[in-house]
């Protein structure tokens, strides 16, 4: 494989797949999700995973469907205790793509326009991962929590609670 490392590349190049000349079938991809992606999204609420997204593509001149199976590891501080927790981010999605005047990019259906000629999959691979988050990142069980810092932000929350109450601290007492 050539090196793809030009300057003035397109940082995301790796995630969009040519469809020219592609014969009519079954395509298979595989589609490294580095520590760079997450990057280059300032509004994306992960930022430290890795792994890969695989992708079949049946392809035809008329249409084509998108098989994407999404398996990136997660790490992610305990909301609770600043621990680092590891999560897997793992899902499946099915995407049909047909051929019209404009572009339009729906979530289970596109439309590309005639001058497209790659299939940009940088949009849907962020929100794939955080659609598959869970929902609390946190430790399960409080007492796997790190006690330091459990009682180090016990301590701050007491003295702030004096002053003025935050509704989260007081979430967190009663858990
Ligand atoms: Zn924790």
């Amino acid at each position: 494989m050539p090196s793809l490392n030009l300057e003035g590349m397109d940082p995301l190049a790796l995630y969009k797949i040519p469809f020219t000349g592609l014969k009519t079938g079954n395509h298979e991809f595989q589609i490294d999700v580095d520590q760079e992606f997450f990057t280059h999204f300032p509004e994306s609420e992960i930022e430290d995973a890795v792994g890969v997204v695989n992708v079949l593509l049946e392809y035809s001149e008329l249409n084509m469907v998108l098989h994407l199976n999404m398996n990136l590891s997660w790490k992610v501080p305990c909301g609770r205790c600043l621990e680092e927790l590891k999560y897997d981010l793992q899902r499946v999605e099915r995407i049909a793509v047909q051929f019209g005047e404009e572009t339009e990019i729906g979530d289970d259906l596109w439309t590309l326009g005639k001058n497209e000629f790659e299939l940009d999959l940088a949009q849907t691979i962020l929100e794939m991962a955080h659609l598959a988050r869970p929902t609390n990142q946190v430790h399960e069980n409080e007492s796997d929590c790190d006690p330091e810092m459990l009682s180090f932000f016990r301590t701050d929350s007491e003295e702030k609670s004096e002053k003025n109450i935050d509704p989260r601290w007081d979430a967190l007492k009663n858990l």
